[in-house]
């Protein structure tokens, strides 16, 4: 039976899982990784695809059915661990880079995407499984609600792509909100190259912090009315209204201030 705590939904719908596979495209030029393989839906059609399919999973008894499966047993290199604390790096081969995809525990997908921004340089693209609000956000554009710290943060690491949605139906128990698949593809060469990334996440987190008020409200601890208007940044907007790029400038130029 599905553990609650570790965010079990089983997909079992077989033609969004063909889809999702479709999306994925596994290869063996690269080194493919499933986060949270659960019950194999997506594991099985993945592996039997390609030589070998790297897993990590946390829960010790599916970890336990995956190494006595029978078509799969010798196609999984099978880690048991927690993917929040995985060093990703590690996997790598000369040459190739990872393709990573999950059908994600909702509870951790947030941390976990930022746990695999580290390793954005390995990554040639990720395929996950997220709370279709989640998949908003990633995707928004400025000026609308859903743009907010979670969007500037993936959209510097990542082209992101909404790819299909899914109804609560195609799982098995189905969660209590609509799903959708995403696509996040990290810069090979990034647009806006930020000098200091964890400067970036905290001019986010401030900026962000009261939607309803402006840019100067917000960023007044870091940031007076002369230093917007020499990033050519209007002052009086909402954090919403500004680019991904324009975040850049602010944490690039209070990198070089200090
Ligand atoms: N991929 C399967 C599917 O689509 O049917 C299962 C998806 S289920 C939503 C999430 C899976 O991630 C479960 O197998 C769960 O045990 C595993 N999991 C939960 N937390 C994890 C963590 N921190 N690290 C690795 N796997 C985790």
């Amino acid at each position: 039976t599905a553990r609650k705590r570790f965010g079990q939904n089983f997909l079992t719908d077989g033609n969004i899982i063909n889809r999702i596979v479709g999306a994925i495209a596994p290869d063996n030029d690269h080194i493919m990784v499933e986060i949270g393989p659960g019950l194999a839906a997506l594991t099985e059609p993945v592996a039997l695809a390609i030589d070998k399919l790297t897993v990590v999973e946390l829960d010790r008894d599916l970890v336990e059915r995956l190494k006595v499966h029978p078509t799969l047993k010798d196609k999984l290199d099978i880690h048991q661990g927690d993917a929040l604390q995985f060093d990703f790096a590690q996997l790598c081969q000369p040459g190739k880079k990872l393709k990573v995809f999950g059908n994600l525990p909702y509870n951790i997908s947030t941390p976990l995407m930022f746990h695999l921004f580290e390793f954005a340089g390995q990554i040639e693209n990720m395929h996950f499984m997220l709370q279709k609000e989640v998949v908003l956000r990633l995707s928004a554009s400025p000026g609308t609600k859903a743009y907010g710290k979670l969007t500037v943060m993936a959209q510097y690491f990542c082209q992101v792509v909404p790819v299909l949605e899914v109804p609560p139906g195609c799982f098995t128990p189905p969660p209590k909100v609509d799903s959708a698949v995403v696509r996040l593809v990290p810069y090979a060469e990034k647009p806006w190259p930020c000098k200091d990334v964890e400067l970036l996440r905290k001019v986010c987190n401030t900026a962000f912090n009261m939607r309803r008020k402006t840019l100067r409200n917000n960023l007044k601890p870091m940031l007076n009315d002369d230093e917007f208007a020499k990033l050519g940044i209007d002052a009086g907007l909402r954090p919403e209204d500004i680019s991904v790029e324009q975040y850049v400038a602010i944490a690039n130029y209070l990198y070089d201030k200090k």
